[in-house]
């Protein structure tokens, strides 16, 4: 077969694709030229990495098919129409809208949930098609603020969620990432909040870059004095089966754990402890259109110090040799983003 004049004349784009675990390339697909009905192609402009791209390199994650696009933390521009140029925030969930939870304003855990970059091929690449109520125009934001709205918003929800406020006491466990949005989110809340994790380096960064000073190593069991009662919100961001069960002594009584994160094991506690303590285990998954905006509001006010946490910014022609270091230094690096 030869290829026409036609063919040659198909316009394409670079993707970075997970092809298997282990396995990161940039492939060559064809541009989207037309989006769906009620959805609307954006130019992408940054791409935030994250965890779960780590662990989709790594193979680890629970749910996904391979090969993948990666990516949904995106920002970008509207490609056409009369929004065209419009810099957004893309909310990378795509929801049912007539699921139990969609019904009852809960897109966020829709029972058919379509995560861009996991359930579904995501926008590491040039140009990606995203239903319109998935788009929030980013005024007054950059391009690299636009691509960490939604790593933090995951915080912001989770604290929303647990209705953090001044007279809570909140221990934050993994300080990553998601653990540092979240501790953002409470500190504007006003609460008094703690950082632990087992990395040294991390917990180095969490004061660095955004002024915590309430931090402690993984020996938590030893929190003594003023500590003793324990924490009113305990929030995981770990990942770790181990690290959310060692978390459930150190509520106060009338305390809740708020799991961010998500584990593939069993975890279980002691019912005694739990009734004891009236006990609350909340759940947060991915966040709302509310946390988006409180995102950005946040940005806008410079209440979040973005510039600190972008930890470097790589061309997608670059990732694939670098992306194996970055999975092994993710506890030295707080945020990549990527451009396309
Ligand atoms: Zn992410
Ligand atoms: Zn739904």
């Amino acid at each position: 077969m030869t290829l026409t004049d036609t063919d040659s004349a198909i316009a394409t784009m670079t993707c970075g694709t997970c092809l298997e675990p282990g396995r990161f390339v940039l492939e060559r697909r064809a541009l989207p030229l037309e989006a769906p009905e009620g959805w609307v192609l954006v130019d992408i402009a940054a791409i935030g990495i994250c965890g779960t791209d780590y662990h989709i390199h790594e193979g680890k994650h629970p749910f996904l098919d391979y090969p993948r696009v990666i990516g949904h933390e995106l920002a970008g521009h509207i490609a056409s129409g009369p929004d065209a140029g419009q810099l957004v925030v893309v909310n990378p969930y795509i929801s049912c809208g007539t699921c139990r939870a969609c019904r009852r304003g809960k897109p966020n855990c829709c029972a058919a949930i379509q995560v861009l970059g996991v359930h579904r091929d995501g926008g590491m690449c040039a140009r990606i098609a995203v239903p319109r109520g998935n788009l929030y125009p980013a005024e007054g934001l950059s391009v690299q603020q636009a691509a960490m709205v939604e790593f933090l918003a995951i915080g912001a929800h989770a604290v929303a969620r647990a209705g953090a406020g001044p007279e809570d006491r909140v221990l934050v466990v993994g300080a990553g990432p998601i653990g540092l949005g979240t501790a953002l989110f409470a500190r504007l809340a006003g609460a008094e909040v703690h950082l632990s994790d087992r990395s040294p380096e991390r917990l180095d960064l969490a004061r660095q870059l955004c002024g915590f000073d309430l931090l402690h190593g993984p020996d938590l069991p030893a929190i003594s004095g003023d500590l003793a009662e324990g924490f009113d919100l305990v929030f995981d961001a770990t990942g770790n089966a181990q690290a959310i069960e060692a978390g459930f002594p150190l509520l106060a009584h009338g305390g809740s754990s708020v799991l961010v994160s998500v584990v593939k094991e069993d975890i279980s506690f002691a019912d005694s402890e739990f009734h004891k303590r009236e006990a609350r285990i909340i759940g947060s998954r991915n966040a709302l259109k509310a946390d988006f905006e409180k995102v950005m509001e946040a940005m806008r006010a410079g209440r979040i110090p973005t510039e600190a946490l972008i930890s470097d910014v790589i061309a997608l022609a670059d990732l694939p040799e670098r992306f194996d270091n970055l999975v092994a230094d993710r506890d030295s690096i707080v945020k990549i983003l990527v451009t396309p």
